[in-house]
């Protein structure tokens, strides 16, 4: 497994992409499969598939290789396939213009995910059913033969062993039939529905975004739109440019990630009012006294329930800034006189 690099926006460098398959090439080896992601867990990240793709062609035209499998990891960004089709001229659903911009953004890169050989949905994320109802999308039936165990072994599994069974080609056997929970729900919301809710998650994340930077001045968010917002808090102003271009040394970046790691910590035990999310490590950085990258504790703000709206971010903003007066004040006691 060959790890790629990726952009500030959090997609795959297709250049580091093609240098490492043909790293791989001048070693002997045979790329196969490329596992493209759109919309990554925690910052949303998009590859460009078309692209992708179009590198695969012609590397596999140039080095006579058999076509080169991509499995688009769609599981929280494939739901944004339902816009595939609208009209943002006409805006039939009247969405604002910003929302319209990041729909119209996603429309151009999830209009080629049929390019992928397989993806995936996971319903239980955006899509408004229990865990864990996730659909896996093979387009090429005949992929699977590779999969393929003995038939004398494993005569519960795939369509031989009983001839036409109705469990058909599967990896599991007895199935807890969580695809009705999928159906369901797609007859329930339909097509425009999931439509206004998948636009809705953007409509209160732009808002958060807005009021966050409007209430705080040690805030950065650090993504892009999406239905997720990331962002960092700094002791004083921000320093997140200086943080990415590399200028601060390995102890201050470790230090503003202990300053949010300790505010986790602290809004955690108010967990059951609101519940933010956060990772360690939303990206590397470069510092100015390491040779090593250190990675960035952000927060999550992630929708995922049509209950979460525009008029509910007063609330999540009073709670964040309670919060930071009283963080605000431990540091301070904290500091060595
Ligand atoms: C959630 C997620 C997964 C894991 O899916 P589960 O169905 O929760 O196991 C994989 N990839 C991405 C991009 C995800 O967001």
């Amino acid at each position: 497994m060959v790890r790629v690099k990726v952009n500030n926006d959090h997609s795959m460098d297709l250049h580091d992409l093609k240098s490492k398959m043909e790293d791989v090439i001048a070693h002997g080896g045979i790329p196969i499969y490329v596992l493209a992601t759109m919309g990554t867990t925690d910052t949303f990240g998009i590859d460009d598939i078309y692209e992708m793709k179009e590198i695969l062609k012609e590397m596999e035209h140039r080095y006579q290789l058999a076509p080169i499998y991509i499995h688009a990891d769609t599981a929280m960004g494939g739901m944004y396939t339902f816009f595939n089709d609208y009209d943002f001229q006409m805006n039939p659903l009247g969405f604002d213009v910003e929302v319209n911009a990041v729909l119209k953004d996603y429309q151009d890169k999830f209009r080629y995910t049929h390019l992928a050989d397989s993806m995936v949905y996971d319903f239980h994320k955006l899509g408004q059913t229990p865990y864990i109802t996730s659909l896996l999308l093979i387009k090429e039936k005949k992929d699977l033969v590779y999969l393929d165990l003995d038939a004398s072994e494993t005569p519960y599994v795939g369509n031989r062993g009983y001839g036409s069974y109705h469990t058909s080609y599967t990896l599991e056997c007895s199935r807890m039939g969580s695809s009705i929970a999928i159906y369901a729900s797609l007859l329930a919301f339909g097509f425009e529905g999931y439509q206004q809710m998948l636009a809705n998650y953007l409509k209160v994340n732009i808002a958060f975004r807005t009021a966050l930077k409007a209430e705080f001045t040690n805030v950065e968010v650090t993504n892009e739109v999406s239905p997720v917002t990331t962002f960092r808090f700094y002791p004083e102003n921000t320093r997140w440019r200086e943080e990415l271009r590399g200028e601060l040394t390995s102890k201050e970046i470790t230090e503003i990630n202990l300053y949010n790691e300790e505010y986790a910590e602290l809004i955690g035990l108010d967990r059951d009012i609101i519940f933010f999310g956060n990772t360690k490590k939303q990206r590397l950085i470069f510092a100015c006294d390491s040779p090593t990258r250190i990675p960035v504790y952000v927060h999550k703000f992630y929708t995922t329930n049509p209950y979460t709206t525009v008029e509910e971010v007063d609330r999540y903003i009073t709670f964040l800034k309670e919060h930071m007066a009283i963080h605000f004040k431990a540091t301070l006691m904290a500091e060595p006189v």
